[in-house]
């Protein structure tokens, strides 16, 4: 007599088990058409499963993140299916669900090519339209094994060799002529799946991700609940595509990666003057909000490492080295031991706190080159970082202020749209429950105060304290996760870092970490993304060219570009011997936002002609309103 939960906290009792396919017919017919899978007590399960014990069931359709999985993975399953029926003799390896679609590797010599895609996804919206039906078997491992062999399937063969023993096998058939071994669930039929897909590319990769094994060729798709989904998330990989920061860096003249140095950017004048104008704004931002700026060394003896823990939790990740007098160094892959080292010079008392020491730091973390993308994803990177020593009394007051700074940061950037994800207590931790209790109080405060949306990632935070990581919504509705506020109760503590409490006790003070960005380089890359190049004004490396459009214009350039310098704007000269339509063009592409032409007719009358980035019109004004209106652009936007 299983008695039924649903979400909604409706009990419905039955007199026998039963499956998922009646308990949504009973619900709604609605539901009984949109249902895909069910959560059954927490366990995600066919729609065929039978419940025969009361239960809490969740009903699970294409608006939720589990439906739109399943649907995806069915996909995957339908395309390695139309694969084998197109092209007998290719088997199947893995096909995972990842972001926004699904892989699968197949075995095959011939290549893949994209009118094959073409005929591979006919054939998926073929055999959708057969609806043809699932059926779950659970088999014996050593019937498992010697199936898979017998029909040439050697790589299946070997997974279930390497799925532990006592774990239940169970596989999938879609029809009578296809089946796959998978742990599921599965939608009912194929007819579900939809036709809101699209295969997107081919591409190696190594059996099991080793270099030493054999290559296969992996397809990938996208997969969505609906046209209009699948549609929107088409355009935002073509503006995406658009945007790419290398392709723009490359256009603007920023930066460039060579082999020499994998991960490591050899930024060029203008990226250059970018990121320091970055740092410029932040410097600022920092020391209005109470922050010291210092700078420590990059090589700091393992000893250090050591005590801090990061040698046993991070070495993987650390590059090293060793001098002649064998003292192993190790090049920082975090600021935070440093920054310790120096609040731990001269006697703190309570009155020095809280103490916001900020640090811009360049930090190395060997990443495996083939993670390696751009900007976004480097072994070298500058932090923004900074860590605030405090009272346990003061974490509340504190964290409030570093999610306001972080959050007035991200609206001078152009970026409103803020996500706050919260991580609090894990299992293993140091530190006694009633500082975690005081720290998590403090992150809520916080979080609740920004008026923001967040979601909590139970049991998730550090050993050492709880975290908030805020995540970034771009122009294209893509999230960045960028900053995190960290309260630590542990290395301070492990480094000997202590104050003199107001009963003239020795205390431990409370860490925060925090960082606005993470890394100043992959924000670069997120910020010429959202702006597709056209950097807001006071950011831009090169805010204006002044072009002649003759030779004996080019005095008056000369003048207003020093007066232009001068003033502090960012400005070139364009003296060559081109055609003035040549020249805009050109500097177009570089998307300079103010490209000023001066010929006969400007240098008579003290004026200026002006086209402004995405504008098509001219403007001819004085020489000395110009350069107002710049200055006015120009300021940095502290308020
Ligand atoms: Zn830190």
């Amino acid at each position: 007599m299983p008695q039924i939960q649903l979400l909604d906290g409706k009990k419905i009792s039955f007199t026998k088990s039963i499956s998922g396919f009646d308990l949504t017919k009973k619900i709604s017919k609605s539901l009984e058409k949109s249902a895909l899978i069910m959560e059954v007590d927490g366990e995600l399960k066919d729609l065929s499963h039978e419940i025969n014990k009361d239960s809490k069931v969740r009903i699970i359709t294409s608006k939720d993140k589990e439906g739109l999985e399943v649907i995806r993975h069915d996909a995957a399953h339908i395309m390695a299916m139309a694969v084998q029926e197109l092209f007998p003799g290719t088997q199947v390896t893995i096909g995972p669900v990842i972001e926004n679609g699904f892989y699968y590797d197949f075995a095959r010599k011939e290549p893949f090519t994209s009118d094959d895609l073409k005929k591979i996804e006919k054939r998926m919206s073929e055999i959708i339209d057969r609806d043809v039906k699932t059926k779950r078997e659970v088999w014996k491992r050593d019937r498992a094994i010697k199936h898979f062999k017998k029909i040439g399937e050697k790589y299946k063969a070997e997974i279930i060799e390497s799925i532990p023993k006592n774990e239940e096998l169970s596989v999938y058939h879609h029809g009578d002529t296809w089946h796959d071994l998978c742990r599921g669930p599965h939608l009912s039929s194929s007819s579900k799946i939809g036709k809101a897909f699209k295969l997107t590319k081919v591409s190696g990769a190594y059996w099991r991700g080793d270099s030493k094994n054999e290559m296969l060729q992996r397809i990938y798709g996208t997969c969505w609940g609906s046209n209009k989904e699948l549609e929107e998330y088409l355009h935002r990989l073509e503006e995406a595509e658009k945007r790419d920061h290398r392709k723009l860096g490359k256009e603007m003249d920023l930066f460039h990666f060579r082999e020499e140095s994998p991960g490591s950017v050899f930024w060029h004048e203008k990226g250059w003057l970018l990121f320091q104008r970055l740092v410029e704004y932040m410097r600022a931002k920092q020391r209005l909000a109470g922050y010291k700026e210092i700078n420590t060394p990059e090589l700091l003896d393992k000893t250090l490492w050591e005590k801090s823990g990061h040698w046993d939790k991070f070495g993987e990740h650390m590059f090293t080295s060793e001098t002649p007098d064998e003292k192993i160094f190790a090049v920082k892959p975090m600021n935070c031991p440093g920054c310790v080292q120096v609040f731990n010079q001269g006697l703190k008392s309570y009155r020095d706190l809280p103490l916001k020491l900020s640090e811009f730091g360049k930090v190395h973390r060997y990443e495996p080159s083939g993670a390696l993308h751009g900007l976004l994803r480097v072994r070298a990177f500058t932090q923004d970082d900074a860590h605030i020593f405090c009272t346990e009394d003061q974490i509340t007051q504190e964290s409030l202020s570093v999610t306001n700074l972080i959050l007035e940061i991200y609206k001078d950037l152009g970026f409103e749209n803020v996500i706050l994800k919260y991580s609090d207590r894990p299992e293993k931790r140091v530190g006694d429950d009633s500082v975690w209790d005081k720290s998590e109080a403090a992150l809520l405060a916080a979080i609740k105060q920004s008026k923001l949306e967040y979601s909590i990632n139970k049991g998730e935070g550090a050993f050492y304290g709880p975290k908030i990581e805020f995540v970034l919504r771009d122009a294209i509705g893509r999230d960045w996760q960028c900053g995190t506020l960290q309260v630590d109760l542990n290395l301070p503590n492990r480094l000997g870092a202590s104050y003199v409490a107001k009963d003239g006790t020795k205390k431990v003070p409370v860490m925060l970490h925090r960082a606005l960005f993470g890394s100043l380089e992959r924000f670069i890359g997120i910020l010429i993304e959202n702006y597709a190049g056209k950097l807001p004004f006071w950011l831009s490396p090169a805010q204006a060219v002044v072009c002649s459009i003759a030779e004996e214009n080019n005095e008056y350039v000369k003048k207003l570009f020093e007066d232009l310098f001068k003033e502090g704007i960012k400005c070139e000269m364009d003296l060559r011997n081109e055609k003035i339509n040549y020249k805009v063009r050109e500097h177009s592409l570089a998307k300079i936002p103010f490209i000023i032409v001066c010929g006969k007719k400007e240098v008579a009358e003290k004026t200026v002609t002006v086209r402004k980035l995405g504008s098509d019109k001219q403007e001819i004004m004085k020489r000395e309103d110009l350069i107002k209106n710049m200055l006015a652009s120009n300021k940095l936007p502290l308020n």
